[in-house]
């Protein structure tokens, strides 16, 4: 038993922070019941529930994605930066990803069973993209189909028509998707498609969200522009990734089906501040001028149509470790409260852990961080790691750089 006492609590729902409040820990779960057992002295500290990115890459994490997709880089090597950038993300404050195509089940298996550190993973396995389309990867004249390396991850699936989705979903399941991820426009990170491009017919957005639904889980999109994601929403496509062109009547469509929005300003601002870091060639760096912009505009016209707003930063390439910075860009848009609750338990929701994870109250996962001052005045603090102070997961102390635990 732990109870964790005197910090100011923001429970993730976006209610108001309670001063002096104390958490009990039985387990792997909150519990409701006076503090006992061993008491950490959060005073002066935040105490929040653990945050969630809805929208990562571990596989290639941290090198040059030019490298990786060129097989510059060794399995080894790669299976290395999958399980860095897993430990880190914990270290950040991060007990939840949801990993948005390329890691499996091994990733997830080797992390549960304790092999590694790293947060808690939902994946979709191999993204189903279609021939040409954004997520086809690989030498464009070499032949060859999309980046892999046998056994570790699979960046995407190759599919085209409504027989080879329903296969690279069934390829994708038995890897140990949690979910599947389909790219229904172009993207930036692409060489033969424009982000006003649609990819994939509604037959076949389909067939993804059958087999989906069949599993009892969800499709979710990479999607730019209006016309892909109506597509996709009224083809059953329960969430929608970057959305950085939404007009009013796509969002109110959104809405009145119940789809979310993760929106990754994180990868837009890198891919403006440097691109040689991400690693992605020089003709890519202007495809991403103004999707900034444009991303910030839609994301305030989903929140004005009432479409839920999840956080994710998709993180991938080199040169940055930082998931909490997608809290601190969404705050200057939507304010620090509404940027919290999107990475905590809006995330959950479009996690299906609704009410598990993502929220301090009775029966939730004790996943929990405190962080050294206030994130309503300070939310560039979720954008530096050393300000994470306490991390624990599943009940368990997994940082504590004041050493509160060992006095
Ligand atoms: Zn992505």
């Amino acid at each position: 038993m732990l109870t964790l006492a005197g910090a100011t609590l923001i429970d993730g729902t976006g209610r108001d922070p309670v001063a002096g409040a104390h958490v009990v820990i039985d387990g792997a779960r909150i519990q409701d019941r006076a503090p006992s057992g061993r008491i950490l002295d959060l005073t002066g500290l935040t105490l929040l529930p653990g945050l969630i990115d809805a929208h990562v890459h571990l596989f290639g994490a941290g090198h040059s994605l030019g490298d990786v997709t060129a097989g510059e880089v060794s399995a080894a090597e790669v299976a290395a930066g999958m399980f860095h950038a897993a430990g880190r993300a914990l270290q950040s404050g991060f007990t939840t990803l949801r990993d948005c195509g390329g890691a499996d089940g091994g990733l997830v298996r080797a992390i549960g069973a304790g092999l590694v550190p790293g947060p808690r993973v939902l994946v979709a396995g191999p993204i189903l993209a279609q021939t040409g389309g954004h997520g086809h990867f690989g030498p464009t004249f070499g032949g060859g189909d999309s980046w892999a390396v046998p056994g570790l991850g699979r960046l995407s699936h190759i599919c085209d028509g409504p027989d080879e989705v329903r296969r690279a979903a069934g390829t994708a399941f038995r890897s140990g998707a949690d979910f599947l991820k389909m790219c229904v426009t172009g993207g930036v990170v692409s060489h033969s498609d424009s982000l006003t491009d649609t990819q994939f017919t509604s037959d076949e957005i389909r067939a993804a969200v059958g087999e989906a639904d069949a599993r009892g889980t969800y499709v979710t999109v990479h999607a730019h522009n209006s016309a892909g994601v109506r597509v996709a929403v009224e083809a059953g496509a329960r969430c929608v990734e970057h959305g950085s062109d939404l007009d009013e009547e796509t969002c109110a469509l959104m809405a009145r089906h119940g789809a979310v929005l993760v929106p990754t300003l994180t990868a837009a601002r890198r891919l403006t501040e440097d691109a040689a870091k991400v690693g992605v060639g020089t003709d890519i760096a202007p495809r991403a001028d103004g999707v900034e912009a444009s991303m910030a505009r839609a994301l305030r016209t989903a929140v004005a149509a009432g479409v839920p707003v999840g956080s994710g930063s998709d993180l991938f390439g080199g040169g940055s470790w930082s998931h909490g910075r997608e809290l601190a860009l969404k705050a200057d848009l939507i304010g620090p409260m509404a940027a919290i609750t999107s990475a905590t338990s809006v995330n959950a929701r479009i996690l299906g852990l609704d009410g598990r994870l993502g929220t301090v109250r009775p029966g939730a996962t004790a996943d929990l961080i405190a962080v050294d001052g206030d994130p309503l005045t300070d939310p560039g603090l979720f954008d530096d790691p050393a300000r994470v102070v306490l991390v624990v997961k599943d009940g368990r102390v997994v940082k504590d750089t004041r050493r509160l635990l060992t006095p």
